[in-house]
């Protein structure tokens, strides 16, 4: 498997992928090593996981450089993301305990009830490579806190971060037979989900997701899709213009937009449309564009090449339905996977621009007449991850985010995740949740227990 640096289409390193056996031996392997990681004291369990956050601390440097080698995003956004993991990993540490802990929720003369959160057994995690320090740990720090052993499958496209991280839990002191990383393309992936594992937690597309969905439906093991969206967001009369454009343009843009909470359709009062998209343009167009290695830069590559005929499609689409292009539209003439930072407006439904992902550097924007138009829009998709409004009235935001049917609501904010709040999604955003107390007993089976007193 040949690891390409997307920015220019050069050799990083090639790695062997692992097949049948390498992923059944492994399978075997974690099956077990899982019950004497589950029978460890919690305490020694959060204390391998601080380990291993000490470890991303103290390798936060080489790890960006790799991550922006083989994804291609900037490297101040590599940084950011291996800074805030550890945010992420704190609150897991904090409150595990409590989540993990058994309840009794009747305590009468002659009965108790009780529920004890045990886990489930041997996981896959496979993983997508926008964000795999993010997304990864959104699953595999819980699931290993609750006494899991994890199959860890990074994508193709960050293969070189999934086995630094797989050194940094062995390090820490996680048995490699509990931690396995399976190196590998989407055959890899297709495997682990063939094996007999007790639960299957997917980063990824739709598509890919609902094949992971059908392969394992007779088996009946537990399943958690976290999948793409079409995320919009509605700028209402009365917001600030040059606040909401800046904003939202990071929103669409951060990562070349390749975030599954990125925006991804802007509708805009019509009474400031022209000043907000005008807003809109200037920022994308000051954007640097470079080389991802330079901390200055703030757009790189897109991390697959495929995805540059994606967004060729939609804007082509787009363009020939009536949608004006305001900025970038095509490819960037150099070696690698480059795209120009692209606004359109004037777009509507009948366009893939507001009904497929784009995943990319490429917004599209419609002009609204008022909350009940943008409202009808906003819902008319078969996505639902995450959905926003920019107002400076609280009331009027929440009157209308309560009708939203979508995972994570925003008021004046956008692509953003908390690890205090659940992460879900609805139709094909996905199903089950990480992140939150409910994303840590996400990873376990809850047990009743009828204790009678003879
Ligand atoms: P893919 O669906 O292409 O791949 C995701 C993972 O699945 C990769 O590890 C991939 O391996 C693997 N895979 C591919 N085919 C199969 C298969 N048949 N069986 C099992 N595994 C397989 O998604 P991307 O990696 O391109 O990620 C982008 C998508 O992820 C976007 O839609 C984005 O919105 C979504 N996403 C959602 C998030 C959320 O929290 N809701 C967070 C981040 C991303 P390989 O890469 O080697 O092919």
């Amino acid at each position: 498997m040949k690891v390409l640096n997307p920015a220019d289409g050069s050799l990083v390193r090639e790695l062997e992928q692992d097949g049948a056996q390498a992923v059944a031996a492994k399978v075997t392997r974690a099956r077990a090593a899982q019950p004497a990681w589950a029978a460890r004291p919690l305490a020694d369990r959060l204390a391998a996981i601080r380990r291993f956050k000490e470890q991303v601390a103290r390798r936060k440097d080489d790890l960006a450089a790799t991550l922006t080698r083989e994804t291609g995003k900037p490297i101040r956004q590599s940084g950011n993301e291996l800074e805030a993991v550890a945010g992420r990993i704190d609150f897991f540490l904090d409150k595990a305990p409590g989540a993990l802990a058994a309840e009794t929720v009747l305590d009468a003369p002659k009965l108790r009830e009780q529920i004890t959160h045990e886990p489930l057994g041997v996981v896959a995690n496979i993983s997508a490579w926008n964000y795999p320090y993010f997304v990864g740990s959104n699953v595999f720090v819980p699931a290993l806190l609750a006494g899991n052993a994890v199959l860890y499958k990074p994508s193709e496209f960050a293969s070189l971060s999934g086995l630094a991280i797989g050194e940094m839990m062995q390090a820490a002191g996680v048995p490699p037979d509990v931690f396995a990383v399976l190196p590998g393309s989407g055959s890899t992936g297709a495997l682990v989900v063939d094996q007999p594992v007790d639960g299957i937690f997917f980063t990824g597309s739709y598509a890919t997701g609902a094949r992971i969905a059908a392969a394992c439906a007779p088996r009946m093991v537990k399943l958690q899709l976290e999948l793409g969206g079409k995320d919009p967001v509605y700028v209402c009369e009365d917001a600030d213009v040059q606040n909401a454009a800046e904003s939202l343009a990071d929103g669409a843009m951060y990562n070349a937009g390749q975030s599954c909470c990125a925006v991804e359709r802007i509708y805009v009062h019509q009474s400031i449309h022209d000043a907000f998209v005008a807003a809109f343009v200037d920022i994308v167009k000051g954007y640097s564009c470079g080389d991802p290695m330079d901390a200055a830069t703030y757009l790189g590559p897109l991390a697959r090449a495929p995805q540059l005929e994606v967004l060729e499609r939609q804007v082509a689409d787009a363009v020939a339905k009536g949608a004006k292009l305001l900025a970038g539209g095509k490819r960037i003439a150099r070696p690698g996977n480059w795209f120009e930072a692209t606004v359109l407006s004037n777009a509507d439904h009948r366009m893939e621009l507001m009904r497929e992902e784009s995943f990319g550097p490429v917004i599209g924007m419609q002009k609204v007449s008022g909350d009940e138009q943008a409202l009808a829009l906003m819902n008319d998709t078969v996505y639902g991850l995450t959905a926003g409004v920019y107002t400076p009235d609280e009331a009027r935001a929440r009157r209308i985010l309560a009708q939203v049917r979508s995972g994570s609501v925003y008021w004046n904010c956008c692509d953003r995740v908390s690890p205090r709040l659940p992460w879900s999604g609805i139709g094909h955003s996905g199903v089950g949740l990480t992140l939150s107390t409910y994303g840590i007993q996400a990873m376990t089976r809850p047990k009743a227990w009828h204790l009678r007193c003879s």
